[in-house]
């Protein structure tokens, strides 16, 4: 009974270790060679978006509130990766910066973009110490800049900053909010933070067709003070995301947004609803999963 039983215990380690190994591989979702990745992660009432270029650099884009950004991180890039290439802070309000603490202090961050632009909130002060703790190298975002995160078969994948055009220091939070162009192939998506109509229409009138964009981030979740008309006509989006919070204290998204992205036949997902929003691009179409 003795010689038999401790191969058998022995088999049982074996298959518990394989096991755990196969689910850890099975729960991350792989990108197919060759293809963009952009993950709107649902991290409630705030914004966080994930892009994974096609040779694998990581770009994320605030990181919602608090921790939950975490969970939703590991889902996307498997537990065992502790690594971000580039941050990108739109500005600084809680629920955009708020997690990016929690981020810095778990991942290994090598680039950190952000603005002047300062909030004297204890979540922004503890936000500017981890970033000086961080040792990555820090750009202030400025319109012109293009990062190159890696080609696949249809291209470079760039990404391009539209906003700001100066020193955001002395601008409303929002209003100093990074806008990037996100473009790989024909394929584009167009990252606004909570920029409100004022941006809008100055992009509009300094960018027009350049705007021009397949999957839109709905700016400020949603809110009525952004997502003109006019912009919604030169950005002329097939897809619209919205980041929020379900049943949310703002009322996000608004009814008149929600009713204007229709009329141009905008289609509407929220993470709300939905979840973490992943999609895909090979350059030509764009899927979601
Ligand atoms: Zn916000």
């Amino acid at each position: 009974m003795r010689e038999l039983r401790l191969p058998t215990i022995g088999a049982l380690i074996t298959i518990f270790i394989l096991s755990i190994f196969s689910f850890g591989v099975r729960g991350e979702v792989q990108s197919e060679e060759g293809t963009l990745k952009v993950s709107f992660l649902d991290v409630g009432q705030g914004d966080s978006t994930l892009i994974e270029s096609p040779t694998g650099t990581q770009v994320l884009i605030d990181g919602g509130v608090d921790s939950r950004v975490l969970t939703e991180l590991s889902h996307v890039l498997g537990f065992f990766d502790k690594d971000i290439d580039m941050i990108i802070a739109t500005h600084p309000d809680g629920d955009h910066i708020g997690g990016l603490i929690d981020v810095l202090m778990r991942y290994d961050v090598h680039t950190i973009v952000m603005t002047e632009n300062k909030n004297d909130t204890p979540v922004a002060e503890t936000f500017q110490k981890m970033v000086l703790e961080e040792g990555a190298k820090v750009i202030y975002a400025r319109k012109g800049q293009v990062y190159d995160l890696g080609s696949g078969e249809a291209g470079s994948t760039t990404l391009s900053i539209l906003f700001p055009d100066h020193d955001p220091t002395n601008l409303e939070s929002n209003m100093s909010s990074i806008v990037a162009r996100l473009s790989y192939g024909e394929s584009s998506y167009l990252l606004t933070g909570d920029s409100p109509i004022e941006i809008e229409e100055y992009l509009v009138g300094q960018a027009g067709s350049a705007l021009m964009s397949d999957v839109l981030k709905v700016g400020h979740h949603g809110s009525r003070t952004s997502t003109s008309e006019n912009f919604i006509t030169a950005v002329s989006p097939t897809y619209g995301i919205i980041s929020a919070g379900k049943d949310n204290s703002y009322g996000h998204p608004h009814k008149e947004v929600v009713d204007r992205l229709t009329e141009h036949n905008v289609v509407q997902k929220n993470t709300a609803d939905e979840g973490s929003i992943v999609s895909e691009t090979d350059g030509s179409k764009i899927w979601f999963r």
